[in-house]
């Protein structure tokens, strides 16, 4: 199926809303299909990372938050995660994360490898479950929510860019764009179709619109990936080592484009890095050492 097709009425989701308004969030969503045809075509991405990425919903979702207008767009607090409860393995590897993210903040997550960033971007996304600890996204308590829930509240509030892009091979720069809308409503309007072109001819790929991943770059295949996740305007985007697999030039156009894309729309975005370059391009530093946050700071502009 053509993703941007819409689908026939007996084919298609009850639609899930993220309804934002006045620092409110009022999601009532009724999903009794996650629009999957597209990502059941044969394809060869990791297809977990690439349904997060493209805003996967699970059945039947029902979800009501209200946030207060003031609040923090995230707050951790005390938050630990061990792997393997119950285990003789059993490990903690977060050992009492406590972080706010304000709207439209540009961050940078570092610190050395197996310092649990991963981990905690992996918490943030909703993706796991904290151990212990308190996790609010716009005020709301995420912890005791179900895996449905917490499907749909990532759906409507977080857009991911991975270092490896993601994207489905077998579709369009733009059907990949618009993939996210697919997923959660179930069919492309007309006028997320429009705003999927406007993403991608915002980072500059209008002329690569119907072009598969394969015949293009990698700094464009990120770029696709950046529109990807930007195309619902969620508050926040997460990338983990967005620029982790491009050589420098390339790296530093798709630095540059989030950097934009952050001045222009107001998007929060919290990045991992290990590259020192990039992270004193942000304007705050998050540094994380052996699971606890050794260092959070303001990058001082020279
Ligand atoms: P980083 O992203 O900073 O490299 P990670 O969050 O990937 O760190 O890993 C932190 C620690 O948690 C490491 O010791 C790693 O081996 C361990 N770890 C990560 N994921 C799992 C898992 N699924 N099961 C068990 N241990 C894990």
């Amino acid at each position: 199926m053509n993703p941007t097709e819409p689908r026939a009425a007996g084919n298609s989701s009850t639609a899930a809303a993220c309804a934002v308004a006045g620092g409110n969030v009022d999601v009532n969503a009724d999903v009794k299909d996650g629009g999957n045809d597209a990502v059941n075509a044969d394809v060869n991405a990791d297809v977990n990372a690439a349904a997060v990425a493209n805003g996967a919903t699970t059945p039947t979702a029902t979800v009501t938050t209200t946030a207060t207008a003031g609040q923090p767009l995230l707050q951790l607090q005390d938050i630990r995660k061990s792997y393997n409860l119950g285990l003789p393995n059993q490990a903690e590897v977060l050992h009492g994360v406590s972080l706010a993210l304000a709207a439209g903040e540009f961050v940078a997550l570092i610190g050395p490898s197996g310092s649990g960033k991963s981990t905690l971007l992996n918490l943030i996304g909703l993706l796991e479950k904290p151990s212990a600890g308190s996790y609010r996204i716009q005020g709301q308590e995420t912890t005791g929510m179900d895996d449905t829930a917490l499907t749909q509240l990532r759906a409507c509030t977080l857009g991911f860019v991975f270092q490896f892009h993601h994207l489905l091979p077998a579709f369009t720069a733009l059907e990949n764009v618009t993939l996210p809308s697919l997923m959660r409503e179930g069919r492309v309007s007309a006028q997320q179709l429009q705003r999927a072109k406007e993403v991608l001819a915002a980072v500059g790929l209008e002329e690569a619109m119907d072009k598969k991943p394969g015949a293009l770059s990698g700094g464009m295949q990120q770029r696709v990936a950046i529109a990807r996740a930007l195309v619902l305007r969620p508050p926040l985007v997460l990338a983990d080592e967005p620029t982790g697999n491009l050589d420098t030039a390339s790296s530093d156009e798709v630095f540059a484009l989030m950097r934009r894309m952050h001045a222009e729309l107001g998007t929060s975005f919290l990045i991992v890095t290990h590259d020192p370059r990039l992270a004193q391009r942000c304007d705050r530093v998050v540094e994380l050492v052996d699971g606890q946050v050794l260092r959070d700071e303001v990058v001082k502009k020279g």
